[in-house]
């Protein structure tokens, strides 16, 4: 008898050493799930705008922060070159679509954004760009319209959206409008705290904040637009994190693109390294709160740039193919829990669902 119950025992504690390690695998599985998601875009960053920032910046890029390193293809449904409509809405809606369309599919029926479906599982939200809130790729996370030029359309739908921050440009798309209407009263009766002039601290973490301050997009970095994309993302970090149910921050590095569109060397290599500072900030926050992944990619690269030979054997020296949008394959950066799934070749929808799955794991 006595043997009976000894062995009862041991077999009861390995039962309970066995459920305790399960649960402490489950623990452990839990915490590798990402709580927060930071998602930056450079528009028209590819491989060589990054890797301007090997040969042009003084200090260490942020770059080398990764080592989850993937590619996409940023074709949209109906265009092998894509334009910043059609891959915003890859990436927030899990769908590629036509070019200049917003938050619909090929049949402009409208689909459910990231924010939106992420609102409803009680995550906060923000969005910042340094061109207007109601431009392409914002918009993309948010908007559902026929055309990224209807952006008085776009600001109402923003007023609807229930964003938690919101900063950017793009004010005359409120309060300069066709219709006659103030959007800013609307969003004021959203109990949204608005600031039309700078990214000012956040006093109260549990109000909403619009910093809408210029009416149309920022000037560009080497033209004084100082430290707004660093800023607000601080700003942003500082009040979505203060929810303990997660948040979603979509960061837009806007001018990369124009740079390439510009064929503008200084241009370029000024927005590269305002989106590094961003990026710093981005990833500090990640350090302080390990539960957050951290996703940087283009949505598209814009000017065909290469990084070749200078005028001596120690320069090397920017080369614009073309002032268009091309169709080279973009890198994505990712960090944090949920990001190995970030690696290998994939297409740019698929960012959208590897995202949700990280969330879901
Ligand atoms: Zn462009």
């Amino acid at each position: 008898m006595k043997t009976i119950i000894s062995s009862l025992a041991i077999i009861s504690l390995a039962l309970l050493s066995c459920n305790h390690s399960n649960s402490n695998e489950k623990t452990a599985a839990k915490q590798e799930s990402p709580i927060n998601v930071i998602f930056m875009i450079g528009d028209g960053m590819g491989i060589s705008q990054i890797t301007t920032m090997f040969y042009y910046k003084e200090s260490e890029s942020q770059f080398n922060h990764f080592q989850e390193i993937g590619f996409i293809n940023t074709s949209s449904a109906t265009n092998k070159v894509t334009d910043s409509a059609a891959a915003g809405t890859a990436f927030a809606t899990g769908q590629k679509t036509f070019n200049r369309g917003i938050g619909l599919d090929i049949d402009s029926l409208p689909l459910p954004s990231i924010v939106s479906i992420l609102q409803q599982r009680g995550y906060q939200t923000g969005l910042v760009s340094i061109s207007s809130v109601t431009h392409a790729t914002p918009a993309s996370f948010y908007a559902q319209v026929v055309d990224r030029d209807m952006e008085e359309t776009i600001a109402q739908q923003l007023v609807s959206a229930n964003i938690d921050f919101i900063a950017g440009g793009g004010l005359k798309f409120f309060n300069k409008r066709a219709d006659g209407h103030n959007l800013l009263e609307n969003l004021t009766a959203s109990r949204y705290i608005i600031d039309t002039l700078d990214i000012s601290p956040i006093e109260n973490k549990s109000d909403k904040y619009a910093y809408i301050v210029a009416d149309n997009g920022l000037p560009q970095k080497h033209k004084g637009r100082g430290d707004f994309l660093k800023d607000a993302t601080k700003q942003a970090l500082t009040k979505l994190s203060a929810s303990e149910n997660g948040f979603f921050l979509m960061v837009e590095g806007s001018y990369i693109d124009w740079a390439g569109h510009a064929r503008d060397e200084e241009f370029l290599i000024a927005e590269m390294l305002d989106f590094e500072d961003a990026m710093a900030v981005a990833i500090e926050f990640t350090k302080q709160n390990p539960n957050t992944l951290l996703i940087v990619t283009g949505d598209h690269e814009t000017g065909g740039v290469s990084v070749g030979k200078g005028n001596s054997k120690d320069e090397v020296k920017i080369y614009f193919n073309t002032d268009q949008h091309t169709a080279d394959l973009v890198p994505v950066f990712a960090k944090g829990p949920g990001s190995d799934l970030f690696k290998g070749f994939y297409h740019n929808k698929d960012i959208y669902h590897k995202i949700i799955e990280a969330l879901t794991e």
